[in-house]
């Protein structure tokens, strides 16, 4: 599939690059890269974000975009299912470019590869083969999807191509210390007050540790939804926590809700029962209604899910 890509690539001008709603490191290093990339080979390229890049990741360099009126091609990153482009329309031919294991293979023409560490990676790869060469520019987006998805090289996807990868980036102009310090010792005052309601009324029991966020939390916090990350991180580190679960009330009536595991699947299975997704270890789902009143059924969910020792 990626060798059709290539040659839709190569036989057209102008693009729109879209990427998942919330925006992560890797969702905006793989499109601004890809930006970069294209715009190298004198194509047209627009980045469509479908809500706001938070500021903590807006360090990195950004491509000079178009005016992309009508698209030859929509290429979708990071993105794994429609609902993840909330409220965008893809134009032209759709192409996805994904590394999620959830991934049902949707669009024209795409390629989906779960056993890669992220959508960077997959960007690098498809950049490499069209060859592009890896500007500094690319190459710092490119870290910054490669850390954001790995945990800072700590997450189950850190393989020995990972490292490949981060050395040549670091070569081709990535500052490792620098995206780190920008990732890692930047939390805002609001991210500890999160965290203080999240762990007074921390719930643990037989491997799963639990907490939610509430709306009001988020106002007495004066928090942005982008101060909420990073504490399922603190919550995972617990010793004895198989599962973790973090649901957070972005606003009044949706619950956000981010699902960890040690091992094995739980996490997955816990998300896709509430019609979210992911990988293994890692996922997600969004919910209407209250957080309070949708903790217990998901720990009860995940009860199910994780081995008991
Ligand atoms: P997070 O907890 O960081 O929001 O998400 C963890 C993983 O779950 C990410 O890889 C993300 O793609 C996936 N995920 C998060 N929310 C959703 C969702 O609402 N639907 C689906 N299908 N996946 C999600
Ligand atoms: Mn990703």
């Amino acid at each position: 599939m990626k060798a059709k890509i290539i040659d839709l690539i190569k036989q057209h001008t102008s693009f729109e690059i879209i990427t998942h709603e919330g925006p992560d490191e890797d969702a905006v290093g793989s499109s601004r890269a890809l930006a970069f990339g294209l715009l190298s080979l004198g194509k047209a390229v627009r980045i469509i974000y479908p809500s706001p890049i938070p500021d903590s990741l807006q360090f990195t360099p950004a491509p000079k975009e178009h005016r992309v009126s009508s698209p030859d091609v929509s290429l979708l990153l990071d993105v794994s299912d429609m609902s993840m482009i909330a409220g965008v329309t893809p134009r032209g031919t759709i192409v996805v470019i994904d590394h999620h294991k959830t991934n049902d293979g949707f669009g024209d023409l795409n390629w989906i590869a779960p056993e890669k560490s992220s959508t960077s990676e997959m960007i690098y790869e498809l950049c490499t083969d069209l060859n592009i060469g890896i500007s500094s520019a690319m190459a710092t987006n490119l870290y910054l999807g490669l850390f954001g998805d790995t945990g800072g090289f700590v997450h189950a996807n850190t393989t020995p191509e990972v490292f490949n990868l981060a050395s040549d980036l670091a070569r081709a102009g990535a500052d490792p210390n620098a995206i780190a310090n920008k990732l890692r010792k930047t939390r805002s005052l609001s991210f500890f007050h999160l965290l203080c309601s999240v762990m007074e009324r921390l719930f643990f029991q037989e491997g799963i540790c639990a907490g939610y966020i509430e709306f009001s939390d988020m106002l007495r916090a004066r928090a942005r939804p982008e101060d909420t990350s990073g504490i399922i991180d603190e919550m995972a580190s617990l010793a004895e926590a198989e599962l973790v679960i973090l649901l957070k009330e972005l606003d009044p009536d949706t619950v956000h809700g981010s699902l960890r595991s040690r091992t094995g699947k739980a996490a997955l299975n816990t998300a896709r029962a509430f019609g979210g997704g992911g990988h293994a270890m890692a996922a997600g789902f969004t919910h209407r209604g209250r957080a309070k009143a949708l903790i217990q059924d998901v720990i009860e969910e995940g009860g199910r899910w994780i081995e008991k020792g």
